[in-house]
Parts: structure tokens; sequence; C-alpha cells
């Protein structure tokens, strides 16, 4: 596999140096070069298990749990109202959504800078959904070698019931996956049922298989090639590393050179160093990288190879960290600094964007109230020779439960209200109300008066206020 160096500078920061592997060599789209991944154990191991599995306990747990009436995680894309927990989002309300994406990029910028590409290894849903593949693949066709002759072997009876074994666990997972999925945009109890009664409709039926297929594919198929090849984030954290960021390293000064030896040998007194050159490293890699050729793009920070090479360290009684979360300057001698400028930036963008949003989230209103002014006419003369100007107010009741609202104006002396100004609303019910004021023509003191229409809950107390105009003669 031949590399190339890439070593980009920034100015006040020197940046880490990253290998870029010419695919041109391994073609990862070709079934043949496929990667059979060794099972391994450790601590990290251990602690990516913990992490996929509070990710899939939490994403298939939250579709099930109630709120008063409701489901508590809904994002009813019909009805246009996202509802989490006690929380509804209207419409409205979607900038919420953009500094929760803002606060989610900055979060991912500081974490990339201080940790690496942490979050792939961790807690990416392409990495948890294919370990849980390969876990059914392990468990079926066997270890890594078992796996590998089974794929050379002519097709016999037990190459078929295995891999009719594994494809269906594997379609079983991908439309469980899909299912749980939707159950966040419908009612996840009528979903399954309406889904294996034939009863959904069109939508739900395309979308499920849809979202199984691509689960399938990706986390049976695909594997590391969406890493390598499809990911954007894989493209740009080269970016947002530098010299202090944790990345899994190897240590060469240590390790070189590499070669085999008894347990028992003086490897010193041979030339060697502590690399028994065993390929572990490698075999455990869901990209199928060496680690050992320094700092690869394709490495998504999983950690198994640490795990894979303490444990051979720790047969030969060599002391671990061989290969392990360490830093370029680190490997270079150096100590690393932890607080520096870029990271802090990226951590106080994402505090602030942090307190914005919470701010907005407590300052949300339970209601809503907008006045359009009729567009036809400034002003008529009614019946009564009074001047009037028509409106229509659109009410909405972001609350749950059915509410009743008083409505008034202020800012116009002697008006009179044509039109109702109570009115009860159900949870979540929008109304528009066609309204007037009207005012004798003497009472009005300038042609145009900026009034306030108010909208004040009766048993809360909550109100909200919306300016517009009066228009009378010149
Ligand atoms: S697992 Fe450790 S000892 Fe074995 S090849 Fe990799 S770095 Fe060398
Ligand atoms: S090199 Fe190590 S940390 Fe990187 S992806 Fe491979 S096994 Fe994971």
């Amino acid at each position: 596999m031949s590399q190339q160096q890439q070593a980009p500078k920034a100015a006040g920061t020197q940046r880490i140096k990253v290998k870029t592997v010419d695919v041109g060599e391994v073609d990862r789209f070709n079934p043949s070069n496929r990667i059979y991944v060794r099972k391994t154990d450790g601590l990290w191991t251990q602690l990516r298990r913990r992490m996929g599995w509070i990710m899939m306990v939490l994403f298939l747990a939250l579709p099930w749990l109630r709120w008063d009436d409701r489901q508590a995680v809904l994002f009813d894309l019909g009805e246009r109202k996202f509802h989490v927990f006690a929380l509804t989002i209207w419409p409205q309300d979607l900038i919420l959504l953009a500094f929760l994406l803002m606060m989610a990029a900055f979060a991912l910028f500081f974490v990339t800078t201080f940790l690496g590409r942490v979050w792939c290894g961790y807690m990416c849903p392409q990495s948890v959904w294919t370990f849980i593949f390969i876990w059914f693949e392990e468990k079926i066709e066997g270890a890594r070698n078992k796996r590998m002759k089974l794929d050379k072997a002519p097709w016999s009876w037990d190459k078929l019931w295995r891999k009719t074994a594994k494809h269906s666990a594997w379609v079983a997972v991908a439309l469980f996956t899909s299912l749980t999925f939707l159950s966040y945009f419908n009612s996840a109890p009528s979903l399954y049922a309406d889904f294996f009664s034939g009863n959904a409709s069109f939508s739900v039926y395309f979308w499920g298989t849809f979202f199984a297929a691509a689960t399938y594919g990706n986390a049976g198929w695909m594997r590391e090639i969406m890493c390598i090849h499809m990911c954007p984030y894989a493209r740009f954290q080269a970016v947002m590393f530098d010299s202090d960021t944790f990345i899994v390293g190897y240590d060469t000064k240590r390790g070189e050179t590499r070669g085999p030896r008894g347990r028992k040998q003086d490897h010193k007194a041979m030339g060697l160093g502590d690399c028994i050159d065993c390929n572990l490293c490698v075999q455990v890699c869901p990209t199928g990288i060496d680690i050992r050729n320094g700092l690869q793009y394709e490495c998504i920070n999983c950690g198994a190879c640490i795990d894979a090479c303490d444990e051979v360290m720790t047969k030969m009684n060599y002391s671990k960290g061989l290969i392990s979360y360490t830093t370029e300057r680190n490997l270079n001698g150096g100590s690393s600094n932890v607080a520096r400028p870029k990271l802090i930036g990226y951590g106080a963008a994402f505090g602030a964007i942090l307190v914005a949003f919470f701010y907005m989230l407590v300052s949300l209103s339970p209601l809503q109230l907008d006045v359009l002014r009729d567009r036809n006419s400034l002003y008529r003369h009614n019946s009564a020779g009074q001047l009037e100007n028509v409106y229509t107010l659109k009410l909405i009741n972001k609350s749950e439960q059915q509410q009743v609202f008083d409505l008034s104006l202020a800012n116009l002396e002697g008006h009179q209200w044509i039109g109702p100004q109570q009115v009860q609303m159900q949870g979540g019910e929008v109304v528009s109300l066609p309204i007037s004021i009207a005012i004798e023509p003497g009472e009005l003191k300038r042609a145009v008066v900026t009034v306030t229409f108010t909208l004040k809950n009766q048993q809360t107390g909550a109100s909200v206020e919306q300016e517009s105009r009066f228009f009378g003669e010149l």
C-alpha cells in the first residue's frame, strides 16, 4: 500500500501529519478485499461496547416512553410539531433547531480537536451497527480464520445454513432498526401493529424498506467503505487535528526494529524493538489499516489495536502501551498542551451557544399571536359612521390543554372591538379570528396610530403582545 504524507500548517499551530492511502491499490469495493475483523477484548473494547449499549438502549427505548397522554418523543411531521417530553416545538420555534445544529457542530469541533475521532469509534451509529453485525457474523460463522475459510470454500449445506442464518439475523436487525427509527415520526405501538398486519400506509412501507435496506447495506456490506469514502467528517477532521490532539499512535522508537522472537529471548540483544510483528493490530482493525504506518485518515480511534497489542505485550512480559492514545507531541518526546487557543475557542463558542439555546428554551411562550391587517383597504366608514380597520388574528395555543384566552387592544383611546374577545381553544389548536376595530372620527388624534393587541391566558395569566397600526383619515 503506497502512502503519501500531507503536512498542512496553520498559522500559530503545527498540525499533525496525516497519511492518505492510495486506494488505487486496494479496491475496497471488491468483495474479495473485504476485511475479516478479528475479535478482541480489553479496556477500550469494553468501553466501546458500553457506549454502544447506551446508544442502543436510548435509541430503542425513547419512542416507547410516555409523557402525559402522548409519546414522549415524537416528531409529528403531519401536525408539524416536535414533542420532546414536556416540550412541544412548533414551526415558529425552529430557530431552536438551528441552534441545536450549531451546538452539535461546535461540540464535534471541540471533541475532535481534543480527542480525535472518538465520536466515530465509540458513538457513531455506523460503527455501533457495524460492530453489532460483526457480532452476529462471529457467532454464526465463527472466528476470523473460520470466516475466511468459509468464504473460500465451495457451497455446502454448512455454508448455506450459516450464510442464511447470518443474513436473516442482519435483515431482522435492519428491519427492527428501521421501524424504531420510524417510531420517532409515528405512534410506535400503532406503527408496529399496522406494519405487521398489512394496514400501514404506502409511505410507511416505503421508508421502512428503504431504511432497513440502508442499514443492512451499510452495516453488513459497506462498513469501512462508508467511513473511508463517503463520510464527509473523515475528510475534514484533519483540519481540526494538531500536535496535541489525542490519536491512536504507535511508539516507533520503542517498537522498531520489529520482528519475531521467543518469549524468553533477549530481543534487545538481537537488535529488536518491542513489536513482535504479529499483525494482530491490523487484524482487529475495523478499517483494515496498519497503525504502525502512522496516523491515517481511515483510523476511527476505536482503540481495538491498543487492546490487541496490550494483550500481546502482557503475554511477552513487556510493558503495555506500544500502541496507545497519545499525541504526536508526546510521541516526539514533548509534553502535550491541553489548553490551546483553538480548543478554548471551540469550547467557548459551544458554551455560548448552549447558554443561548437554554435561554430561548425557557423563554418559549405557550401561546402565540400574529396580527394581519386587511390588505384591501387601509380603513373604511361603517354604517354607524365610525372609522373601521379590519384585522385577522392568528392565535395558537401551544400548550397541551384546553385554555380560555382574553383579547384586548391598547393605545387607542375610545375604540370599539367588533368581534369575539374571549376564545376557548383546545391544546395545540390554531384559530384564525377576523375582527374589526372602530372609532369615532373625532376621537382619532393622528392619521396612523401604533396599537398593541394582547392575548392573555385566563388560567395562567401568561400573555403575548403584538403591535400593529390603525389607519384613519388625514
Ligand atoms: S499488535 Fe503490537 S506487537 Fe503485534 S504487530 Fe501490532 S504493534 Fe506489533
Ligand atoms: S488503527 Fe486502531 S484505532 Fe484506528 S481504526 Fe484501526 S483498530 Fe481502530
